[in-house]
């Protein structure tokens, strides 16, 4: 029997990222690849300073390169008080060898040091979609919350130290429907999907 999806590649070398974006289009009909599953093995470039114009970067060299639609996804938290700091450099501010935990602390005692009483910070997200022949179509979600000392183990990245407006705890803390239910990522997809470019069955590419 031949599979009636149309192959939709992750553009994300992140496996968080790639987790949880596996995890919100299973609703939606298509046959999603990671990079390694797609054979792809280029280099995922950032060269813009905006979410909308790195995601657009990694879903066009994946698509372009692999004749495929792509799904790319530049994200990152923002601390209100410092106008949005790290923002899209989130993965990098620190250094190409940092790790998410030392980041993680990093931005902590950033924020402790520059804006202690103002610890409000976003997730925002940016989705990229980029078909072979068809337009490209961007989509952005965000939410809100405060940053905090880490609590939990779920999640990757600032998880622990995000306590969510929404949930009342931390993205660390919370079980992946939870997050699922209101993250930056699920409503930049939601978005996406209110676009109509999910959803009916896409044309096999
Ligand atoms: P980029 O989009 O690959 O440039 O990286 C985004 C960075 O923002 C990630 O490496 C994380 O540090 C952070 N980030 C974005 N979304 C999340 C999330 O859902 N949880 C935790 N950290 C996130």
């Amino acid at each position: 029997m031949t599979d009636p999806a149309s192959p939709l590649v992750l553009a994300t070398n992140n496996t968080g990222k790639l987790r949880e974006l596996r995890r919100l289009l299973a609703t939606h009909p298509w046959r999603v690849l990671s990079l390694a599953e797609a054979g792809w093995a280029g280099e995922l470039l950032e060269p813009g300073e905006t979410y909308a114009e790195n995601g657009l970067a990694k879903a066009a060299a994946v698509s372009a390169g692999l004749n495929l639609s792509a799904l790319a996804d530049d994200s990152g938290i923002e601390v209100d008080a410092l106008r949005g700091w790290p923002g899209p450099s989130s993965a990098r501010w620190m250094g190409p060898d940092a790790t998410d935990e030392e980041r993680l602390a990093g931005l902590i005692a950033e924020v402790d040091r520059r804006s202690p009483d103002d610890r409000r910070v976003r997730y925002v997200c940016v989705v990229a979609l980029v078909r072979p022949v068809a337009e490209p179509v961007l989509a952005r979600g965000e939410c809100l919350g405060t940053l905090v000392a880490p609590r939990g183990t779920r999640g990757f990245g600032y998880d622990p130290a995000f306590l969510s407006g929404d949930l009342g705890i931390t993205f660390g803390e919370a079980d992946d429907a939870a997050k699922d239910a209101v993250s930056h990522r699920a409503r930049a997809l939601q978005r996406l999907a209110e676009s109509g470019v999910l959803d009916p069955a896409p044309e096999r590419a």
